[in-house]
């Protein structure tokens, strides 16, 4: 006997992965270079110089025991520091290393929080379409309800009265991801300010602070000089989830944190329980080496060029074909219309008839659409462009 539950998550398939050991095996068939993979978000830019040399001057310098020795729970205080500094430096706002919580990368952060909030299988957490279909999982883990709020599919921004409707008595959380996966639209201050408007009168009217989640993977992959606005700053009862997965490229060595600021309603306890949140899910003592590293080089900036040309050669080529899309100013997806509103047909007459692998928005609360995500090589973006334009004229 095993857990229903958890057996059903073990068990799901995923379209991304099945689309990428499609890929694998096409390759084998057609030849690696005759298949377009667009399918996984894995950083394809490596990460900055300094953090390979911050690495190897760590393990050649430091006591070879404790450099690879537990940490403390909650990260080391002079890491959560030099990050709280680099907060304070960006923000000007004022972050102290005892409300920074380090992690195992941000689906851990975001589970801890998720736990925290969660008290009764009543508790509801929204959720705002397109979304990275994990929530699903991290959200509900513990029982709370989950509504969600269908995409602005004109401009990706959040549909204003539809987060109202969603929001009851029973709301503890809304979760936000910008810039957005799979959309790579960045919420504006103007967004942010009215979903905080919101949070602040239905906390009053409903008698408890209604916490807006800020999962923040993407932050620093912003273009053409794009400003993501610090949630923090713009809605008090924020809880920021972040990790260095993708702006240092370093989602194998799993370091992120959660940033709980004293000015977030019972902010003390809350952070006290994501702690114990972490420890139940055994997402405990993140890597010490990697916390060093990314405590030295927190305020390096990734080189985003390479990112930026595919983003600019793909919204130029795919528009100029005549696909729609929102213009993407941050992370590195595209979020595409299906020619005929069908995300799921497009992407399977894709595979089978050009091996271009393109992930439908089923999966992501917003069908009729599909994402590109962009990290990979502009030769392979080059090379799939004539599948691109033959899928869409065949569908005229
Ligand atoms: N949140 C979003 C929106 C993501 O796209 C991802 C990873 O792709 C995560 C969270 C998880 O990030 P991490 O690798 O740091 O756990």
């Amino acid at each position: 006997m095993v857990n229903e539950k958890y057996y059903g998550y073990g068990t799901a398939p995923s379209v991304i992965r099945e689309l990428f050991a499609y890929g694998l095996e096409q390759a084998k068939v057609v030849g690696k270079e005759n298949v377009y993979d667009y399918s996984l978000g894995n950083p394809s830019i490596p990460a900055p110089k300094k953090v390979n040399e911050t690495i190897k001057r760590l393990l050649d310098e430091e006591d070879p025991i404790l450099i690879h020795g537990y940490s403390m729970a909650p990260g080391f205080e002079n890491v959560r520091q030099q990050i709280a500094d680099n907060l304070n430096e960006r923000f000007n706002i004022n972050a102290k290393a005892s409300e920074l919580f380090m992690t195992c990368g941000c689906a851990p952060a975001l589970v801890s929080v998720a736990k925290a909030l969660t008290t009764s299988t009543e508790d509801e957490f929204v959720l705002i379409a397109p979304y990275f279909p994990e929530y699903n999982v991290f959200f509900g883990c513990d029982g709370a309800k989950l509504k969600v709020v269908p995409a602005d599919t004109e401009h990706f921004q959040i549909n204003m009265e539809e987060l109202e409707k969603a929001i009851g008595p029973h709301t503890v959380g809304v979760v936000i991801n910008s810039p957005n996966n799979p959309s790579g639209v960045v919420y504006t201050e103007e967004t942010l300010k009215k979903v905080a408007d919101m949070l602040t009168a239905k906390g009053n009217e409903y008698g408890h602070p209604i916490y807006l989640i800020a999962d923040e993977p993407y932050r620093e992959l912003v273009y053409g000089g794009v400003k993501v606005p610090f949630v923090p700053c713009v809605y008090d009862n924020t809880i920021v989830c972040y990790s260095w997965s993708k702006s240092l490229s370093l989602p194998g060595e799993r370091i992120g944190y959660v940033f709980i600021s004293d000015r977030v309603a019972n902010g003390k306890e809350l952070y006290a329980a994501v702690a114990g949140a972490a420890r139940e899910i055994g997402s405990v003592c993140p890597p010490t080496l990697i916390q060093r590293v990314v405590g030295e080089c927190v305020g390096c900036d990734p080189d985003l060029k390479a990112y930026d040309e595919n983003r600019n050669l793909l919204y130029n080529t795919l528009t100029e074909y005549g696909y729609e899309c929102a213009k993407p100013d941050g992370a590195f997806y595209l979020f595409v219309k299906a020619p005929n509103g069908d995300a799921k047909a497009f992407s399977e007459k894709a595979k089978l008839e050009h091996n271009l692998l393109v992930v439908p928005g089923d999966g992501f609360a917003c069908p009729g659409f599909f994402r590109l995500s962009y990290c990979v090589s502009n030769d392979m973006i080059k090379r799939s462009l004539p599948a691109f334009k033959a899928m869409i004229e065949s569908y005229k």
